[in-house]
């Protein structure tokens, strides 16, 4: 599965020379561009080609006869192999580059749970915001699931879910004879019950606590939902976002499409918030900016504590090899008058500053707000 780690370890990946080619392909066989995930990826290798010939004429020759020889033969006998092998795959990532010798040609792949539109780009670094968006998206969700009997434990992530644990209790079932000796077999019952959801919830906690979760969604009958609720530890409830009726024997693709409900609410309404903290700050002509000068020179003067940006926002710009500096446009740095470096996405730059300073990065999925400011703004720390 793909973590944060991976996306920082690509970026930071000494064996992808400049320039980095960055592949996704669409490999989900439910759609038709998907089907056609080798035809779609000779047609990305084709983009590749003309914009190195674009790019930079005096290599050109040398970087694109890389492509032709080594790397399309390469990415097409992987893609190949490992959509057949894993057919859950519903995209592929791969990260390559034409700036080393023929005998070395870095690959670097991830298979992806989610459907990503089929692009290539070719740039200093690798191109990691869809990866980046998927992960902010689908950010760790723990499911706690219980009846008087059985417990489970789930994540979901990436829109996948996987089990991590499961308990089983001791309740006897319950009788219906009336009378004292009745109310006192209950309470005997009662106290399985208990017993068996709190050692469920101990366990459960130490799990979730090493996991970084930022979300919890609890399922079961009433009853036991009230018990999970009640014996959560505070940090554990404080992640709480919804609850679903459902048992805890039902399907993984029962429980995953309820949580999925739950999970895709709550990060909506996470977005919703911050874009309204956003606008309060704007409103207030201090502690935000909005459109791409005015939010590259915040993230340049590492002043960004959030970065708001709708998603599938890009923009060329540059950057200068010598101060950082984000700029809008192309020329000499307003700096420290070094000639820029022409980006094919400076928002692209943008996220890595932000991620690097570690400001919190919100891709906002529709926002008529974030639009209409420029499609990307920042929250500032001061
Ligand atoms: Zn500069």
């Amino acid at each position: 599965m793909l973590t944060e780690e991976d996306i920082t370890a690509l970026e930071h990946d000494a064996t992808l020379r400049p320039p980095v080619v960055s592949f996704y392909v669409n490999t989900d066989r439910g759609t038709p561009e998907g089907e056609r995930y080798l035809g779609a990826l000779r047609h990305l290798l084709q983009i590749a080609d003309r914009t190195l010939r674009l790019r930079a004429p005096e290599n050109g020759e040398q970087e694109r006869a890389l492509l032709h020889t080594v790397i399309t033969p390469k990415l097409l006998a992987f893609l190949e192999e490992h959509v057949e092998s894993l057919p859950t795959a519903r995209s592929v990532a791969l990260f390559t580059s034409v700036g080393g010798s023929q005998r070395d040609v870095p690959l670097r792949a991830f298979s992806l749970p989610r459907q990503l539109r089929s692009q290539v780009h070719v740039d200093e670094r690798p191109y990691v915001r869809p990866l980046q968006f998927l992960l902010d998206q689908y950010e760790r969700v723990a499911v706690l699931v219980a009846d008087r009997n059985h417990a489970r434990l789930f994540t979901l992530y990436l829109g996948e879910i996987e089990e991590s644990a499961e308990w089983k209790g001791d309740a006897p079932p319950r009788h219906d004879q009336g009378g004292s000796s009745q109310k006192r077999f209950q309470a005997h019952v009662d106290d399985h019950i208990f017993h068996h959801i709190r050692a469920a919830v101990t366990d459960a906690t130490a799990r979730i606590r090493r996991l970084s979760t930022r979300r919890m969604i609890l399922g079961g009958d009433d009853e036991a939902r009230g018990l999970l609720r009640s014996e959560l530890p505070d940090d554990l409830r404080a992640l709480l976002v919804g609850e679903f009726s459902a048992a805890p024997h039902a399907s993984l693709h029962e429980l995953r499409e309820r949580a999925m409900e739950i999970a895709t609410r709550a990060e909506s309404e996470d977005e919703a918030a911050t874009i309204v903290h956003f606008r309060n700050a704007l409103a207030r002509h201090r502690r935000a900016v909005s459109g791409l000068s005015a939010t590259l020179e915040a993230i340049t003067e590492r002043r960004a504590l959030a970065l708001l940006v709708k998603k599938g926002f890009h923009a060329a710009g540059a950057i200068c090899p010598n101060c950082h500096a984000l700029l809008p446009t192309r020329g000499l740095c307003p700096h420290c008058r070094a000639h820029l470096t022409p980006v094919e996405d400076v928002v692209a730059h943008a996220l890595e500053h932000a991620a690097a300073d570690n400001a919190q990065i919100e891709f906002v999925a529709e926002s008529a707000d974030l639009e209409a400011l420029g499609n990307i703004g920042a929250i500032l720390r001061y």
